[in-house]
């Protein structure tokens, strides 16, 4: 799969993905990703890309044309791009879009920066995303954050180091907690399901955490959910 950034500060986007499952994901060729530099599409001498606001006000507003030029470059080249654009004003990004993108071939993120961009670029991209209800200085830190949660969708990426199946919000609910060695830490004990061997009895016992710590922690998520009748259940007791 294919992730590609638009952005002025292309070489912000690089190191987050040199280590870890991602760069191993990126070496064996299941997911590439790339930044291109928004100036090259800027014309002139100075390669402007940004202008002030109509109107008046603080801060420059990213001009319409390059962006416009670099994503009609790119939609003529290789794969059909499905276009993100990263605002504070778009859907949140939750993680069943993640499941859904994973499933594109490629993916363009395009990166505001200073007041934003000209409200013309909105008609030129398929869909926009916020990751949450705060303002950050550019588009590339929230393209990171998506391209992170859908390429571990991917495929293979994550192989057999871990599955995407029971973490939390894959299937609505927040996940189950975790134990490791020792078996006591602190006066804190792991659950005796755990070391029993049952797996019958741990599946059942993971069930009713999930519940129990969504019910706790994040409530909200229980109305849209998908609960059996023995979830209910246990959800009442
Ligand atoms: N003036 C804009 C507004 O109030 O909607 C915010 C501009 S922000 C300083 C610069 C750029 O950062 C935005 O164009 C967008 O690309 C990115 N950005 C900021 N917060 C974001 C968020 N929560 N989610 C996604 N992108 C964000």
């Amino acid at each position: 799969m294919i992730f590609e950034l638009l952005t002025l500060f292309p070489a912000l986007c690089d190191s987050p993905f040199a280590d870890s499952i991602l760069g191993k994901a990126v070496d064996k060729g299941l997911i590439d990703i790339s930044a291109h530099n928004l100036r090259d599409w800027a014309e002139g001498r100075h390669k402007i890309t940004d202008d002030t606001p109509y109107g008046g006000g603080d801060g420059m507003v990213l001009k319409p044309e390059p962006v416009a030029k670099a994503l009609d470059d790119l939609r003529s080249s290789g794969p059909r791009p499905r276009v993100l654009l990263m605002t504070p004003q778009g859907v949140p990004f939750r993680q069943h879009h993640a499941q859904q993108l994973a499933k594109e071939e490629r993916l363009v993120f395009v990166c505001g920066r200073y007041e934003g961009f000209d409200e013309r670029i909105r008609t030129l991209v398929d869909d926009e995303f916020s990751i949450g209800d705060f303002v950050l200085t550019g588009g590339e830190l929230a393209a990171m954050v998506m391209i992170d949660a859908v390429a571990r969708l991917v495929p293979g990426v994550l192989g057999s180091s871990g599955s995407a199946v029971s973490d939390s919000h894959a299937d609505g609910l927040l996940e189950h907690p975790h134990y490791t060695r020792p078996a006591t830490f602190r006066d804190m004990a792991v659950p005796d399901v755990l070391l029993s061997g049952n797996h019958g009895a741990i599946e059942r016992w993971r069930r009713r955490e999930q519940l129990r710590r969504t019910l706790q922690r994040r409530p909200d998520l229980l109305e849209k959910a998908v609960l059996s009748e023995q979830d209910q259940r246990w959800l009442e007791e």
